[in-house]
């Protein structure tokens, strides 16, 4: 099975045909980040015309650079939410008048499905598996029944993950998307400013993040005021440790309790190197019984992506789970909860 996949719903519009939902044949990333570095984020109508402006032509590419036609193509996919609604209808578009003109059949991918299923393109997947999705706009504990079941058993109260790392960058004068750069100043650093973390000891798999970006951003400009330099590195040193300490410690709970067969991380903030790190080293620590076995996205696919959405539309295509016409953009498209926390 091969499907051609798109994805716009931020700032990367990306193409690419996926062999299987496991092999990457082509992939196509045209990124936006310096249109928007000078706003110091994302601005949706420019995200928009970028959209429009490349995606006829990245389309070609990607059947191209897989040396296929239409005629190899079983499935057209594409992200239909949750994102920038402006920039989501651009990829919906094209996918839907793709699917009009060849006849070839739609499939509708939400994009944190996509994140968590970058997974697949490394190793396969053994069900029931836990996942760490943390990304710019989430961050949650998301359960695998199977390819196609998810539920969400942990979500952040406020910022997300990479929100956060977003936000305190600005402060240090990083570009936006500032967690790479934040990530390797972290390295560089110890954690000294022992900033705090929230909701460690609380019976529930959920996050907060705000609290600790106002600690960061109150201790840089208290110390401006008195005209201290603090250390650009050990303040990143010590967010990072408050970040991942977090992280950890609710993960590492919720597979002692759910037991998955995999783990997986994904979204952008998967490619932060502290955090791959402190979660493989904190799995090795488990009685090997309980160890899941970890697939880590490469690098390179925790970012947004096309081939991340050909692996779960090839999920979806076995079960199934076609689109038609009427597919719109869900700018608020919603993984569903675990039924327990509805309660
Ligand atoms: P969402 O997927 O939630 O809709 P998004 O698509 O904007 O949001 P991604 O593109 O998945 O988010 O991830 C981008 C985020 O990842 C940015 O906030 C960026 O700072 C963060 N990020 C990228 N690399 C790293 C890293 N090494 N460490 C920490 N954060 C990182
Ligand atoms: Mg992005
Ligand atoms: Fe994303």
């Amino acid at each position: 099975v091969r499907i051609l996949a798109y994805e716009s719903s931020c700032d990367e519009t990306s193409t690419a045909v996926i062999k299987n939902g496991r092999d990457i044949e082509s992939l196509i990333v045209a990124t936006q980040i310096k249109s928007h570095q000078r706003f110091g984020g994302v601005v949706p109508e420019v995200a928009s015309r970028h959209h429009i402006e490349v995606i006829s032509q990245i389309t070609k590419e990607a059947l191209s650079e897989a040396n296929c036609t239409w005629k190899d193509i079983d499935a057209i996919a594409v992200t239909y939410g949750p994102g920038l609604v402006g920039a989501l209808l651009i990829g919906v578009s094209a996918a839907k008048a793709a699917s009009m003109a060849t006849g070839i059949p739609l499939i509708g991918v939400d994009h944190i499905m996509g994140h968590i299923m970058a997974a697949q393109l490394k190793d396969e997947i053994e069900y029931p598996a836990l996942a760490l999705q943390v990304s710019g706009g989430h961050t949650e504990i998301v359960l695998l029944k199977d390819p196609v079941h998810f539920e969400i058993i942990g979500d952040t109260r406020d910022d997300a993950a990479g929100e956060a790392y977003d936000k305190i960058g600005r402060v240090l004068g990083v570009n936006y998307p500032a967690g790479k750069t934040i990530d390797a100043w972290a390295h560089e650093g110890k954690d000294t400013f022992n900033f705090p973390r929230a909701m460690m000891e609380d019976d529930d798999y959920d996050f907060s993040f705000s609290g600790l970006k106002s600690a960061f951003i109150n201790t840089c400009h208290h110390a401006d005021q008195i005209h201290e330099k603090l250390n650009k590195y050990d303040l990143a040193a010590s967010f990072q440790a408050a970040v991942i300490d977090v992280l950890a410690h609710k993960t590492i709970r919720a597979i002692k309790q759910y037991k998955p067969k995999t783990f997986i991380m994904g979204g952008g903030v998967a490619a932060n190197h502290g955090l791959r790190d402190r979660m493989s080293a904190e799995i090795a620590k488990l009685p090997k019984q309980d160890q899941p076995k970890v697939i880590l996205p490469d690098i390179k696919l925790c970012g947004d992506n096309a081939a991340m959405i050909g692996a779960v539309a090839y999920n979806l295509y076995n079960d199934g789970q076609f689109a038609d016409l009427t597919l719109n953009a869900d700018p608020s498209l919603e993984l569903p909860y675990a039924k327990s926390m509805l309660n």
